[in-house]
């Protein structure tokens, strides 16, 4: 059991800056994030398009701020837990348990849900088969490329995932490429790589050609693909990996009995809570009049739902404002030396 001043929720902008709000005020997190990487929607979906509306910062780009806040955290050397989804909580006794669906249990005064819209998840095989070698021979996301070495694999996507991991593995396993359409949707130098590739052939290709099933007891054999015109071909295999992109799905929040609002989550603007005493939310998943769903306003609202959480967090003493500028506490915290 993790025991922790907060546990938020969520490692996008708004859960970064409500950790560094969090460190400057004495107070200590964990940041839990489904995604097997720090920036949320920024580095997930435009991590190289430029942003102009952060204060002070003229232009950057989504993986830049991200860069940024982590560095600005760095002084408090939070935890993060990511490639995890929190999936349950329960309160007792005052204090929240939170549960992750990789078994870890957090003990906890405060909870920041700065969940976004919701946890990025991998769009799935429809072939009820394939769950049954989920995780194992069947794939949405690769770890290690290691494990495919000298491995036949069978890759799905037109994307610049599916290519991008077609080319490399190409490399060392023998990989066929299968995409339901004649053209791709990855950049023209990948495209142009893929084929050559196939016309050296170091890789297949089989275009307009979808998932039909896949065939394997204890261990998976051989995946069958179909085309419109319903002939269908089996290809043998060690793996089957899927790129088809990631839907975002608010998933276990929704559960949690807290007030909803056309999936997002009503909040006071005083604090930041929700409607159960101990539980913030900040970002794009919580609305109140006004809300602008905008990293500046998730700043804001993780510098106040951060001072909400001081008193359950320290219920025995008082919160006392101070400048970064002038306090010798906030100093000592970051690590400064005058
Ligand atoms: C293409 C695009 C361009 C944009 N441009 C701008 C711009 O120019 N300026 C601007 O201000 N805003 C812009 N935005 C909006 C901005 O990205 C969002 O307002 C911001 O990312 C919200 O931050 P957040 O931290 O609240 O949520 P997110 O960035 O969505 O992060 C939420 C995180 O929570 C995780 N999560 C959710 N549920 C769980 C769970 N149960 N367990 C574990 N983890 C969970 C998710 O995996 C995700 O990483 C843009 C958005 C898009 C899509």
């Amino acid at each position: 059991m993790i025991n922790t001043d907060v546990l938020i929720i969520g490692a996008g902008p708004t859960g970064l800056f409500c950790a560094h709000q969090l460190g400057i005020i004495g107070l200590k997190c964990e940041i839990v994030d489904n995604l097997d990487k720090i920036g949320g929607q920024c580095i997930e979906l435009y991590p190289d398009k430029p942003i102009y509306d952060i204060p002070a910062i003229p232009e950057c780009t989504g993986e830049e701020l991200t860069n940024k806040l982590i560095k600005q955290i760095k002084p408090f050397n939070f935890k993060f837990h990511l490639n995890d989804r929190v999936q349950e909580i329960r309160n007792e006794n005052e204090k929240w348990t939170v549960k992750t669906l990789n078994g870890k249990e957090f003990l906890t005064p405060n909870i920041v849900i700065a969940g976004g819209v919701g946890s990025f998840e991998p769009r799935k095989f429809p072939t009820k088969n394939c769950e049954k070698f989920e995780g194992k021979t069947v794939l949405y996301s690769i770890k290690d490329k290691n494990m495919f070495k000298d491995k036949k694999v069978v890759i799905f996507g037109g994307g610049d995932s599916a290519l991008d991991w077609a080319i490399e593995l190409s490399k060392n396993s023998k990989v066929t490429l299968i995409h339901r359409r004649d053209e791709f949707r990855g950049v023209s130098s990948s495209v142009e790589k893929l084929k050559e590739l196939e016309s050296e052939k170091k890789l297949e290709l089989f275009t307009k050609y979808s998932i039909k099933d896949v065939k394997g007891n204890e261990k998976l054999e051989s995946v069958e693909i179909k085309n419109e015109e319903g002939q269908s071909k089996i290809i043998a295999t060690d793996y089957v990996l899927g790129f088809f992109g990631l839907i975002m799905q608010l998933g276990p929040i929704l559960d949690w009995g807290l007030n909803t609002d056309k999936k997002t989550i009503p909040v006071n603007t005083e604090n930041f809570e929700t409607n159960k005493k101990g539980i913030f939310a900040i970002g794009d998943i919580c609305s109140y009049p006004g809300k602008l769903k905008l990293i500046l306003s998730g700043f804001h609202e993780g510098a106040l739902a951060a001072r909400g959480c001081f008193k359950y967090a320290r219920p025995n003493e008082k919160y006392r404002f101070e400048f970064t500028t002038a306090s010798k506490n906030v100093k000592d915290r970051l690590g400064i030396k005058e």
